[in-house]
């Protein structure tokens, strides 16, 4: 399972990139995207998905429906 980025709401300030543990987010042209292939969720690692906790934006990063 992998998280997502909603690139409606992601004001690309650029908060979550430095806290993923598996560097699954990367960012072109100013747009910060989730390698789904990478993204563990954190599992782990983490308790909680460290984009989604340190995310500003309400919503903007969500789990991919299975
Ligand atoms: S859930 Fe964890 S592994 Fe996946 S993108 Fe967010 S910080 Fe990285
Ligand atoms: S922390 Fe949220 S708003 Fe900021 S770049 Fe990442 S997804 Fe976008």
């Amino acid at each position: 399972m992998a998280m997502k980025i909603d690139m409606d709401l992601c004001t690309a300030c650029g908060d979550c990139e430095p806290e993923c543990p598996t560097a699954s987010i990367s960012v072109k042209k100013g747009m910060y995207k989730i390698n789904a292939e990478e993204c563990t969720e954190c599992e782990g690692e983490y308790d909680k998905p460290q984009c989604v906790k340190v995310c500003p934006i309400k919503g903007c990063i969500t789990q991919i429906a299975a």
